[in-house]
């Protein structure tokens, strides 16, 4: 071990034992003090819906802070290199529509649903920080700390000192709902039988060199012959500015809440990276050479946090989602189901009509000031598979911290007492369409059945 891996886990272990939590600094390490800092709002996870949470909390003028412990906004659709939306993108809301806009003005939109995510860092960033939210990178959430049925403050680690940040209201976006799994909540992980989730996908980029490349694939990994062996989905979108997606790598079977699952599904991906790039250069892309690859792995499922309100696959399919009194985002996506045991693209997708998500799902069963936001909401697997996209997540997130500036605003204890009918009337000011009837259901996919998924 190094000397600075070293010095890291013993601050971390002193970090860690700030809280009376194990494991005891090693010998040498000093119990780091804990710093306390005060908010109206705070949310853990500085993607899409947490972003998209803290601006609209912060700009109703309420003091946020934004915990992410990457170095960027945006997550999954920055630092996990998603560079695509697959939703209706009109009448998200004036948070995704300036997001929007702003990518358009770096010439950074390409072919109307792609787009380059370095520019996307830079929109979320600047309008955060216009919002005036308080943005802590570097910075993991590690629990909270609770009376029951109630989270007094988020418990954070950054540069290996421990941090407790009170509010009054807490939103949960970190995708695999950490917060409120630390906070007690029930949650939901992959399919009922096994608790198989969707696959893993470390996305990378291919760019034109502009002459033949040399393909190399490294000792030990296979080489793939034919399209029929690619682990994933196919051969890459040419975005047209010289650079190809790729959103390929499939890595099933692994649990993106367990960290040693986690780290194998990372080390299986690059594999897959490796030997993909090898195929693509012997084939369809010679000229090609590779440029990035996302800063994490893409993690499409993690914990499905319970709700008041479990958003079914009935709901979407046979239209009481279209109904729902209570909404506060719609939903466009096709049932985007990947088979959770094959290789390849295959998988159930089928067209539904666009659909209301419940503010139901965003309170999480239990507690009374925390909100979940985004992928980590109240819906069963199959829900989850078409309202986990990136607009959608923008829309929960412009929602939830609509709801908790409200509940700030009216000195609420719960948000419960929200009334549900004034958080609707200012998202429907602050463009966001809420009637699901007035939105394009969206489904680009070939459809298959449902048996194709297993
Ligand atoms: C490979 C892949 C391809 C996809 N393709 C598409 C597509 O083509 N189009 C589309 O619209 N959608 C697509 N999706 C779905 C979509 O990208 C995500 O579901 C969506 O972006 C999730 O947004 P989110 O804000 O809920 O979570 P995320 O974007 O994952 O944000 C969560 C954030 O929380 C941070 N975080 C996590 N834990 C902690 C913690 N403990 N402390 C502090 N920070 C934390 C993370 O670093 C991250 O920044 C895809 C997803 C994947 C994985």
């Amino acid at each position: 071990m190094t000397d600075i891996a070293r010095r890291d886990l013993l601050a971390a272990a002193g970090a860690l034992a700030a809280w009376g939590g194990s494991p005891s600094p090693a010998p040498g390490a000093a119990a780091a003090p804990v710093r306390r800092l005060e908010y109206d709002v705070v949310v853990a996870g500085g993607g899409t819906a947490g972003t998209a949470a803290a601006v609209a909390a912060a700009r109703r003028g309420h003091k946020v802070l934004l915990v992410e412990e990457a170095n960027c906004l945006g997550g999954t659709s920055t630092s996990g290199g998603v560079c695509e939306w697959f939703a209706n993108l009109e009448g998200m809301g004036d948070v995704f529509d300036r997001v929007r806009n702003d990518l358009n003005k770096h010439g950074a939109v390409l072919k109307g649903r792609f787009f380059n995510a370095e520019y996307l860092k830079i929109a979320w960033q600047l309008l955060a920080q216009e919002a005036g939210v308080t943005v802590l990178l570097h910075a993991s959430a590690v629990g909270v700390s609770a009376d029951p049925g109630r989270v007094k403050a988020l418990r954070i680690v950054s540069c290996s000192q421990p941090i407790e940040a009170e509010a009054k209201f807490f939103i949960d976006a970190t995708g695999e709902g950490d917060v409120a799994a630390a906070a007690g909540a029930e949650f939901m992980k992959g399919d009922p039988a096994h608790g198989r989730t969707l696959h893993m996908t470390l996305t990378f980029v291919l760019y034109d060199t502009g002459k033949p490349v040399q393909p190399h694939l490294p000792a030990g990994l296979e080489e793939i012959k034919s399209n029929r062996d690619l682990p994933g989905l196919g051969m890459g979108y040419v975005l047209g500015d010289g650079r190809v997606y790729f959103n390929a790598t499939k890595v099933m079977l692994h649990d993106p809440t367990d960290p040693l699952s986690l780290s194998d599904a990372e080390l299986e991906a690059r594999r897959q990276l490796a030997r993909i790039v090898h195929y693509a250069q012997r084939t369809k892309y010679p000229n090609h050479a590779l440029c990035s690859s996302g800063a994490r792995i893409g993690i499409r499922e993690g914990r499905r946090i319970v709700g008041d309100y479990v958003l079914s696959e009935d709901d979407i399919l046979k239209g009481a989602a279209r109904t729902f009194s209570d909404g506060v985002a719609v939903a466009t996506s096709q049932i985007d189901f990947h088979s959770l045991t094959r290789p390849g693209s295959g998988g159930w997708r089928q067209q539904v009509d666009p659909y209301a998500i419940p503010y139901r799902c965003l309170l999480v069963k239990g507690l009374a000031n925390v909100l979940t936001a985004g992928k980590c909401i109240s819906g069963d697997q199959v829900a989850h598979s078409s309202y986990r996209m990136t607009p959608t997540c923008c829309g929960m997130g412009q929602a939830a911290g609509t709801a908790a500036a409200i509940a700030v605003e009216a000195r609420r204890r719960d948000l419960r007492e929200v009334d549900v009918k004034a958080l609707r009337a200012e998202l429907a000011k602050a463009g966001v369409e809420l009637d699901p009837g007035k939105h394009k259901s969206f489904a680009p996919s070939r459809h298959s059945g449902r048996k194709e998924a297993d």
